[in-house]
């Protein structure tokens, strides 16, 4: 009797062991749900949602099913570095390590929003760090223009509701300085970044600059980003996880942060 009194106060004790500690923080959902209103680069295929099945089967049993179609780059969604880096990773070759992780929030939407051309400069990325301290290195950098409140108006986020070639010129948000994101890299080796508008690089780019820095050097970016203005400066984490696709130069992403 008593050897099974003590069996029962182990496996007990075990029974404890095994609960999963409780989550700390608030949970913030950084992404936008996919729809027809999704934001598309005005070049891209848009999100589209085809019914296969909804309604009660003749065995009784309810049964919802779609297909989906989309562009790898539209809402919120990630840029692997292969989509502007030969030989970069594609989206299912890069590291988890950087996808998750310790993040800061930089917010220059005081200036972003009267301006819709502007580019995040280094000076700006300074002016943070003099109050919030140096950006550690391996950072999660999110960037909040402000835009993210036009999420998707497409004439306020865009600058432009018209699509196709034509409406490239058009675009008017704005974006990361080419030099910046180069100083993001070399000076504080980012993680990843991201950013509450359409592109890392401003609406007018016409070299991608920012991009193609960030992405030579494996840095992948998370655009379209939701709900910047939830974040504090400092203190939280972000998990950003993409669809797998073998090859992607990019993906849906669904984005979370913790704080
Ligand atoms: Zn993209």
């Amino acid at each position: 009797m008593k050897t099974l009194f003590i069996f029962f106060i182990f496996l007990t004790g075990l029974c404890q062991a095994q609960e999963s500690p409780a989550l700390t923080g608030e949970i913030i959902d950084l992404t936008y749900s996919f729809s027809e209103e999704s934001v598309y680069w005005v070049t891209a295929k848009e999100f589209e949602l085809e019914e296969v099945a909804k309604g009660k089967t003749e065995k009784g049993y309810y049964y919802s099913a779609n297909n989906f179609s989309t562009a790898e780059h539209g809402g919120t969604h990630i840029d692997a570095p292969i989509h502007f880096a030969e030989n970069a990773q594609s989206v299912e070759e890069i590291p988890l390590e950087k996808l998750v992780g310790a993040a800061v929030k930089i917010d220059v939407s005081d200036k972003a929003l009267n301006n819709p051309d502007y580019l995040i400069s280094i000076e700006d990325l300074k002016t943070w760090e003099k109050e919030q301290g140096q950006i550690p290195l391996n950072s999660i950098v999110l960037l909040q223009t402000g835009f993210g409140k036009y999420y998707p108006d497409k004439q306020k986020y865009l600058g432009t509701t018209n699509r196709g070639p034509e409406a490239v010129k058009e675009l008017h948000f704005p974006g990361l300085a080419p030099e910046a994101a180069r100083w993001l890299v070399e000076e504080r080796k980012i993680s990843s970044v991201g950013i509450d508008t359409p592109s890392i690089d401003y609406g007018q780019s016409q070299e991608f600059g920012a991009h193609v820095a960030l992405m030579t050097n494996n840095v992948p970016a998370f655009e379209n980003v939701a709900n910047l203005d939830q974040l504090p400066a400092t203190g939280f984490q972000v998990i950003a996880l993409p669809m797998k696709i073998k090859g992607g130069s990019g993906g849906p992403l669904r984005i979370i942060a913790i704080k």
